[in-house]
């Protein structure tokens, strides 16, 4: 079975470790979002990617969901005292991944191939891909104005109410190399509980990615992962996004947002938490085929035995 996982930072990282870990070496790809991507301090840091990867290695903090395990903070305490910016808080062994990714850049390479190569300095046994190697930075639209996205973030902590959002130099953009072939090839697209607005919804506007996966859905099972439980988000800003859009944070407001392909949408299936068991009868409504289980990942297990489930839900589904 191949598998490709869509996902932003904190939230795909968990699901999509217990999917590298249940599925064989090689057999998943993640695509995650560079929307996120920016320039600080004169290096090039990639908040999801690096999330990602630090997961996917066993380096990830597990307290943060961000940032690597048994961090120090040197280089932010001597920046601080210089008076340096600081909101955006980068660690000693963080730095060092965006100090090489930066000189790496600068050589020439690729974003894609820079984290190929970290991926097998990490031990990764599957494949990581930006979704573009292009820069395509998310804006937000706020009451404040616009805002780069780490602006909103991290620097104003998500407080602004937000009004849009915009994926500058989207339409231009290409696919990371892999990123189509790997649609082409797998059997099962899992979208990750990650934040609908500014996490999936910029990989899905990458010129070829949408229309790929619409291309192939006859041979492809598309199952995607509530980020939403009862009403609210387990981190960050997706359900405060949803009722400052309008939309009444829900589990069945994310599906409708991925839409069923019943409606021209992209799922065939979706996972959302027990405690939306009220929505069921309307998730099924839509045309979609439901798994209803715990879907809060707090330790290890939690991720292994969600992927586990989302696994066996759909071989259930391809049979
Ligand atoms: P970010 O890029 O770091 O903001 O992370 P993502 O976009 O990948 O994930 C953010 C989303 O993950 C939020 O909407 C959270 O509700 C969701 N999330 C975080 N942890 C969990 C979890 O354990 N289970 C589920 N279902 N969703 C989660
Ligand atoms: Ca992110």
């Amino acid at each position: 079975m191949n598998v490709v996982a869509l996902a932003g930072g904190v939230g795909g990282a968990k699901l999509a470790d217990g999917l590298a870990r249940n599925l064989q070496a090689g057999s998943l790809t993640v695509i995650v979002n560079s929307g996120d991507d920016f320039d600080h301090l004169g290096l090039r840091v990639c908040p999801d990617l690096d999330t990602i990867c630090y997961t996917l290695a066993g380096l990830a903090n597990p307290d943060t969901g961000w940032g690597r395990a048994g961090e120090t903070w040197h280089a932010m305490d001597s920046l601080k005292q210089l008076g340096g910016p600081t909101w955006f808080r980068l660690g000693d062994h963080d730095l060092g991944t965006h100090l090489e990714r930066t000189r790496l850049l600068a050589e020439g390479l690729t974003l894609s191939q820079v984290t190929e190569s970290f991926c097998e300095r990490w031990g990764i046994k599957h494949r990581i891909l930006p979704m573009s190697n292009d820069r395509t930075p998310t804006i937000v639209h706020t009451d404040v104005g616009q805002l780069a996205f780490q602006d909103y973030f991290v620097n104003q902590k998500c407080q602004p109410q937000v009004i849009g959002f915009q994926f500058n130099n989207i339409e231009s953009a290409q696919p990371a190399p892999g990123v189509l072939e790997s649609l082409i090839d797998a059997n099962v697209l899992i979208i990750c509980p990650s934040n609908p607005w500014v996490s999936i919804d910029p990989i899905l506007s990458v010129p070829g990615i949408k229309e790929t996966i619409l291309d192939r859905l006859d041979r492809l099972l598309v199952i995607a992962v509530s980020p939403i439980i009862a009403g609210a988000a387990v981190k960050g800003p997706a359900a405060k996004m949803y009722s400052e859009l309008g939309i009444d944070p829900s589990a069945l407001n994310v599906a409708r947002h991925y839409g069923s392909q019943k409606n021209g949408g992209l799922l065939t299936g979706y996972v959302f938490d027990v405690l939306d068991r009220d929505q069921e009868n309307d998730i099924e409504a839509l045309g979609l085929s439901t798994l209803m289980t715990n879907t809060v990942m707090k330790f290890d297990a939690d991720r292994i035995k969600l992927a586990k489930e989302v696994l066996r839900f759909t071989k259930s589904s391809l049979n």
